[in-house]
């Protein structure tokens, strides 16, 4: 726990103050019903990039544009890369993201549109990556990991500090797990302001390397498997200097959900939210009406799951939503 320390934690609130938003957190009457305890939502679908990313990425550019660092580099698809493409923007640094061939055009399109030039390179992400740090070695770019970096780390830990200061009673935090950067920086600042706070885990049944890893000791390559939980997919890497140990170290447990259950959060937060949110952000939601979360945490108290992001590809929200019946809407009852 040595390596992050709550000064870093406090130094990332104010570099990425002004540039990102500080999320509003509401109480769902729905979901406070059907647990019988408070439940809240930490919305960062409501981030200008549509992801909680956005934190990580300002404060790590900041830092570094603070060193007089010009240019960084990721290899980053998904929402780290849109992040790190707007947080470059702001800071105006420049920003390069590889892409694979066979990254969709849409997908290209949305980094350019923020302003940041687009590499594209071989045919897989192991080459965009190779190629990002080429950039790092032979043409002086900084990079910017997605999860694996204190900085990045430290700007994630700012939504625990909310959490904490806008619902001092919170007994349990529910965090979606990928890399670890999000779950590490919540439970580090969380657990610093009050050791009693649970902290678990959410992520989907297959493909889960942070999982896998727990279950190993140790950090270990999972196949990639196709998830509606997207942005939770990829490995933590053999190599993982932070978010390993430190997930390890503040973890209470960690739930697995099935794709069904998954389509059932984004349902869920869709009708009785007015929430659009994307898979990797509905698996509080999901994990909390299927009954996975153990009972005796959701009894200690006031419960906040942190909804993620919002980055869903509409054709596919559109058909998840069509193929679940209404049953009844508590706004308007039939
Ligand atoms: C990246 C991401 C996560 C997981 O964050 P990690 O730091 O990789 O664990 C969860 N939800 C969304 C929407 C994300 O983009």
């Amino acid at each position: 726990m040595s390596v992050l320390s709550l000064a870093d934690v406090y130094r990332a609130r104010r570099r990425i103050e002004g540039r990102v938003v500080r999320t509003p957190l509401i109480e769902s009457q729905t979901l406070s019903a059907a647990a019988d305890t408070q439940v809240f939502l930490k919305l960062e679908t409501v981030q200008p990039t549509g992801s909680f990313k956005l934190r990580g990425a300002t404060n790590a550019l900041a830092r570094l544009a603070e060193r007089g660092c010009r240019k960084v580099v990721t290899a980053s698809t998904g929402n780290h890369g849109r992040a790190v493409a707007h947080a470059a923007r702001a800071l105006g640094i420049e920003a390069t993201v590889c892409m694979s061939a066979l990254v969709p055009g849409n997908k290209v399109e949305a980094v350019r549109s923020l302003g940041a030039q687009v590499r594209i390179v071989g045919n897989s992400q192991d080459d965009a990556e190779h190629e990002a740090l080429r950039l790092v070695r032979e043409e002086g770019f900084a990079y910017v990991p997605p999860f694996d970096d204190l900085h990045v780390i430290a700007g994630q830990a700012t939504i625990g500090l909310e959490i904490v200061e806008a619902l001092p009673d919170v007994a349990n935090i529910v965090v979606p797990l990928s890399g670890g950067g999000l779950f590490a920086g919540v439970a580090f600042a969380a657990k610093n302001a009050n050791r009693a706070i649970g902290l678990t885990g959410v992520t989907m049944a297959r493909g889960a390397a942070m999982h896998a890893s727990l279950t190993a000791g140790r950090p270990v390559l999972v196949d990639e498997v196709e998830t509606l939980a997207d942005s939770l997919g990829g490995g933590i890497g053999l190599e993982n200097r932070y978010t390993y140990a430190l997930t390890r170290d503040l973890i209470d447990e960690t739930v697995l959900l099935d794709e069904a259950s998954i389509a059932r959060g984004i349902v869920h937060a869709y009708r009785h939210e007015r929430l659009v949110v994307e898979g990797a952000a509905a698996v509080g939601i999901a994990a909390l009406l299927d009954g996975a979360l153990p009972a005796e945490r959701i009894q200690r108290g006031p419960l906040v799951l942190i909804v993620t992001g919002a980055n869903i590809d509409m054709k596919l929200h559109h058909r998840i939503v069509e193929s679940t019946p209404v049953q009844s809407d508590p706004l308007n009852p039939l």
